[in-house]
Order: C-alpha cells, then sequence, then structure tokens
C-alpha cells in the first residue's frame, strides 16, 4: 500500500498517521524531536535534524508523497526532498505562509481584505509605520511565531521603543489592530483534480494567544458564512493547492479580514473528527494520496476545548461526560500552555 511521509511528529502528525492508518496507508514520520507524539503511532519514525541530508533522502525515497504538519521547514530541506518525492501541498504554500509580510501582501494582491501593515526592520522603519498605521497595533516577527509568541501589542506610541528592544532585530510587521466581533477559521481541502470542499466555519476563541474553544456552527450571516468559504476556495485554487489549510478570519462589521492562513490541519478544525463522517485529517491524507474527497458536511454541534498544560489534572472528569470525545496526544506537560489533547462536546445539529 501507498506510504504517505509526514514532516513533523507532533500531535498533527500524529492525527493524521491515524487517519492514513484508516484508510490502509502507512506513514513515515520525520521528526528532529525525541519521543514526538506521533511516533507512537506511525508505521516508522526517522529521528534526524533537518540538516541531514542522508536521512532525509532516505526517508523521502521511502514514501511515495511527503507531507507536513508545520510550515517552518527549512528550504534546504525541502529542496533534497523534492528531487526525490512530490511534495503536497506544494512548495508556493510554504514560501507564502512561512512568512507573514509575504503572506498579507499575497493575500492583499489576490484581492482579500488584511488588516493594514507594514514592514519593520529596525527602530526608524518602525517608527514610520507607527505613523502610518497608528495605534493600538501588534508588532509581530515575520517568521516562527505561534500561539500569540513573538508579538508585542502597541496600546500607544510610546510602546515602540520597548517593543523594538524586545524583538532584538528580528524582522517583522506592524499590523494595525482590527476591531472585531469575533474570530472564524475555514478549514478546507483541495484534490489534485481541483475538487475543493470546506467544513463549515468554526468560531475561535483565544486566551493568551492561544486557542482555547472552537464552536460550529459559528455565529455568522448566510451571506458571511459564503464569503467564508468563496474566500478559502480562492485561496486554495489560487495556490493550485493540494491537501487541507486553515484560514482564520475576523468578522467585521465591514466584511471578513484574513488574519491568516496555515498550510496543513489546523487546531480550530480539530471538532471535524467528531462532527463529520470525514475529518479534516482523513480529508487532507485523501486529498495528497490522490484519493476523491470525503463527505465533510457537519451532522452535529460541536464544542472542542483545547487541553492546555494543567487542564490534564481533570481528565478523568471529562473522561466520564457523556457526548464528550477526548483525545490525547500522549505529551507530558513540561512546559505551561503546552497542548496536550483536547475534547470534542457533541449534540445533534440544531441548524445549518
Ligand atoms: P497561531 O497559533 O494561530 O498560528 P499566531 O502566533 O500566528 O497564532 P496570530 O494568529 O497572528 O498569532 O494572532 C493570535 C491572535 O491574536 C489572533 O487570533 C487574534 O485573536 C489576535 N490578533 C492577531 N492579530 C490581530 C490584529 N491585527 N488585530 C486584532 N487582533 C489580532
Ligand atoms: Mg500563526
Ligand atoms: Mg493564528
Amino acid at each position: 500500500s501507498a506510504t504517505i511521509g509526514i514532516l513533523g511528529g507532533g500531535q498533527l502528525g500524529r492525527m493524521l498517521s491515524v487517519a492514513a492508518a484508516r484508510l490502509g496507508l502507512r506513514t513515515h514520520v520525520f521528526e528532529p524531536g525525541a519521543a514526538p507524539p506521533a511516533g507512537d503511532v506511525t508505521h516508522k519514525l526517522t529521528t534526524a535534524p533537518y540538516e541531514d541530508v542522508d536521512a532525509l533522502a532516505a526517508f523521502a525515497r521511502s514514501v511515495d508523497v511527503v507531507t507536513y504538519e508545520f510550515e517552518n521547514i527549512p528550504t534546504a530541506a525541502l529542496d533534497v526532498i523534492e528531487a526525490l518525492a512530490p511534495i503536497r501541498p506544494g512548495r508556493e504554500a510554504l514560501r507564502i505562509s512561512q512568512d507573514r509580510l509575504t503572506e498579507k501582501t499575497w493575500l492583499e494582491a489576490l484581492g482579500l481584505s488584511v488588516a493594514p501593515f507594514a514592514n519593520v526592520t529596525d527602530h526608524a522603519s518602525l517608527e514610520d509605520a507607527v505613523q502610518r498605521i497608528g495605534t493600538p497595533s501588534i508588532l509581530k516577527t515575520r517568521r516562527f511565531g505561534y500561539d500569540g509568541k513573538g508579538q508585542w501589542r502597541l496600546t500607544t506610541p510610546a510602546d515602540a521603543a520597548a517593543a523594538c528592544a524586545d524583538m532584538a532585530g528580528a524582522p517583522a510587521v506592524l499590523e494595525g489592530f482590527v476591531d472585531f466581533s469575533h474570530e472564524v477559521s475555514v478549514i478546507a481541502a483541495r484534490s489534485p483534480a481541483g475538487e475543493v470542499a470546506c467544513f463549515d466555519p468554526g468560531e475561535n476563541l483565544h486566551e493568551d494567544g492561544i486557542l482555547r474553544r472552537t464552536t460550529v456552527p459559528a455565529r455568522l450571516t448566510p451571506s458571511q458564512r459564503t464569503d467564508a468559504v468563496l474566500m478559502a476556495a480562492k485561496i486554495l485554487n489560487a495556490l493550485d493547492y493540494v491537501g487541507v489549510l486553515g484560514a482564520e478570519l475576523f468578522v467585521t462589521s465591514s466584511g471578513l479580514v484574513v488574519n491568516e492562513i496555515a498550510p496543513r490541519v489546523h487546531n480550530s478544525g480539530h471538532w471535524t473528527q467528531n462532527g463529520c463522517a470525514v475529518d479534516q485529517f482523513e480529508q487532507h491524507i485523501r486529498a495528497v494520496a490522490g484519493w476523491p474527497l470525503g463527505d465533510g458536511a457537519r451532522h452535529s454541534d460541536v464544542v472542542m476545548e483545547n487541553l492546555i498544560g494543567d487542564d490534564m489534572d481533570h481528565v478523568l472528569e471529562l473522561a466520564r461526560e457523556t457526548n464528550t470525545a477526548l483525545h490525547l496526544y500522549g505529551k507530558t506537560v513540561t512546559k505551561p500552555g503546552r497542548k496536550m489533547g483536547h475534547v470534542n462536546r457533541i449534540t445533534p445539529a440544531r441548524s445549518n
């Protein structure tokens, strides 16, 4: 049977591996870190750094297609792999989503609305950016940020100096603060044949920059719902994308604003595991393996709640709840804010 290579052995790689196994496919996970969550469930695990060209080449030769669970894969590693196996989603999606400045510029050129933004390279360009965009605003590192890390909120222009010192010369963008009523995301898939399928938008609540909860259905008017799905499809088609993509959107009185896109399965799509016949992980595996996309229609209302750090202290109480599906990643709490698992609480769908 076909083997899918997965770069990254975190919880997303783990759940992708489980989905692949359910379809009778094998996975081979490449992960630099020791004892990754995906290690327990994948057919094969390679533990090596991304600089190990021989290990990368052996990995790529052992699989039919390579996909990934995170977007910050070093370019040189992708070059090695691409010579030996197809990478899905393709390189363009990675190039764009690895860098917030490139991503915002690209989304804007596509005709989608994004927060006002400006490139920041040093203190002088930050002062210029604050002049132009004003406050409140958010300074974000261009690369490697997640869970709100690498971000500084500017309440007044006087906050610029301290934020700049903290950034320590990392390339950044200043973003105007979007006055949104709530946040939603669309998890969308596209097959090699160009078939597109979107899951119902979910409504996301963040706490301290980390996703706390996703609720479906989201509070959206029918036209906002249509907009959200069309925006996601536009992004997929423009990238000739293959696989699942997550698009985070702000809901404002003047329309939907794209916050960021992730070229992979997404935490805000975990509800699909218990809300749909085919979840985001299976949909992604289907797409990268060249299968037809599956039925992602929502059959239940779901509230997905992340289990972060010490939330695990209550895991046995959660295990006793009715209509609650527990998903644990087999991790230990090594630092506060670590995502340990999630629960999906389901009720029969009330509405669509
Ligand atoms: P993720 O873990 O989703 O990749 P991240 O570190 O890339 O997170 P963002 O998604 O850019 O961070 O921001 C995290 C959260 O901060 C957003 O979901 C939103 O709540 C808030 N936020 C980010 N940018 C803005 C903005 N321009 N205006 C208002 N709020 C914002
Ligand atoms: Mg992000
Ligand atoms: Mg985000």
